[in-house]
């Protein structure tokens, strides 16, 4: 049974019982609910690198921190077209457009990744954009073109994310997943561990994730992968024990969602690893970059799975693929609107340092 009343304290109970006591439940009830020899393949491009207005405290693509992140404009649909059959011939099913966008704004280049999600569709893989707030017209249109997925991660609990980020609110987060909810669309959304936060941070977010009804169909799970420049470049990465803690909590909470062993896995040993999907995750991020920042060669992903005798999970197996108008036959036109996102701008103390050293850096040059 899928529960959306859960309580911070009965999630706190869960991910601390003894380790073999929480991967066995985890474990039981993955199998209920999975394949447990199947893991679900993604392919993470950046359409649009850097850049971003936005001052998420974990993201080098954020303009006003120092980085050595190289920005792109908006890649052509070609050169998406072409990446995605690359990803698809290495086993991805799932091909995932990020944009370092504050929201997606109608226009030129909006049309251009619905192009780019169409044209996947039609290779026949699950399509899911990840381009930062957006309204119910423009997910309508997204589905209307034959997205499969969309991300947008509430990234930690309430209290916390005014500790991250300054220029978004939390119930901006919800409001966008909820205009996703209205479409065809699932719902992909999780978090970060080891940005600084309490357990009691972790046990929040899963308490926001579990309330939404449905439960996301997608939960990322990441380890913050500290960049040098942002305001989380000194975070200490979390232990592999952690984050197995937060997998098979996630597992046991979130049954039938496709619990998504994302960013640092770099820094955890393949015997790490296979504890993280003995614990429940089904599903990783193939391909050398995670965006901006390092991931396994998907060469070793594949000798892993050999070894661990999982296959890659074929697209399409948990819903049917969506059916993608042509945009001349479109029902959803742009209405141009311009929501007023909140900005609540309170002052993060790292967040301001990360940007004067930024400031001084360019200074030199
Ligand atoms: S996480 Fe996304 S919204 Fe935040 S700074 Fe990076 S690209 Fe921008």
């Amino acid at each position: 049974m899928v529960r959306h009343d859960w309580t911070k304290e009965e999630i706190l109970a869960i991910y601390n019982k003894p380790l073999m006591e929480l991967m066995y439940e985890a474990a039981t009830i993955h199998r209920k609910h999975h394949n447990p020899n199947q893991v679900q393949v993604s392919t993470l491009l950046s359409i649009k690198t850097g850049g971003c207005p936005e001052d998420c405290g974990y993201c080098p693509q954020a303009a006003r921190y120092h980085t050595d992140i190289e920005g792109n404009d908006l890649m052509s649909v070609n050169q998406v077209k072409a990446q995605a059959l690359r990803a698809k011939s290495s086993g991805s099913s799932r091909v995932c457009m990020g944009a370092a966008w504050r929201n997606v704004k109608d226009g030129e280049e909006f049309d251009q990744v619905l192009e780019m999600v169409r044209t996947i569709n039609q290779l026949d893989m699950e399509v899911c954009c990840t381009l930062g707030m957006l309204t119910e017209n423009q997910a309508q249109r997204l589905a209307e073109a034959g997205l499969y997925a969309y991300n947008h991660n509430l990234d930690s609990s309430e209290e916390y994310y005014k500790e991250v980020i300054s220029t978004r609110g939390y119930e901006d987060r919800l409001k966008t997943l909820d205009n996703v909810r209205k479409t065809n669309v699932t719902v992909c959304s999780g978090g970060i561990i080891g940005m600084g936060e309490k357990i009691e941070d972790r046990a929040g977010m899963l308490v926001a994730l579990t309330t939404l009804n449905p439960q996301p169909e997608s939960v990322p799970i990441n380890a913050l992968v500290p960049v040098e420049g942002t305001p989380l470049e000194e975070q200490q990465p979390v232990s592999i024990w952690e984050m197995i803690r937060m997998i098979a909590t996630t597992r046991i909470v979130m049954p039938e969602t496709q619990v998504r062993l994302s960013a640092g896995r770099t820094q955890m040993s393949k015997e790490g690893q296979a504890m993280c999907f003995f614990a429940g995750a089904n599903s990783i991020f193939a391909g050398d970059k995670l965006l901006t920042t390092p991931n396994p060669d998907v060469n070793e992903d594949m000798e892993l799975f050999k070894e661990l005798g999982l296959q890659p999970m074929k697209p399409f197996m948990k819903k049917d693929k969506p059916t993608s108008v042509p945009a001349e036959e479109s029902t959803y036109q742009p209405m141009g609107e311009k929501p007023k996102w909140s900005r609540p701008g309170h002052s993060i103390e790292r967040n301001e340092e990360a940007k004067l050293k930024a400031k001084l850096k360019k200074q030199e040059v």
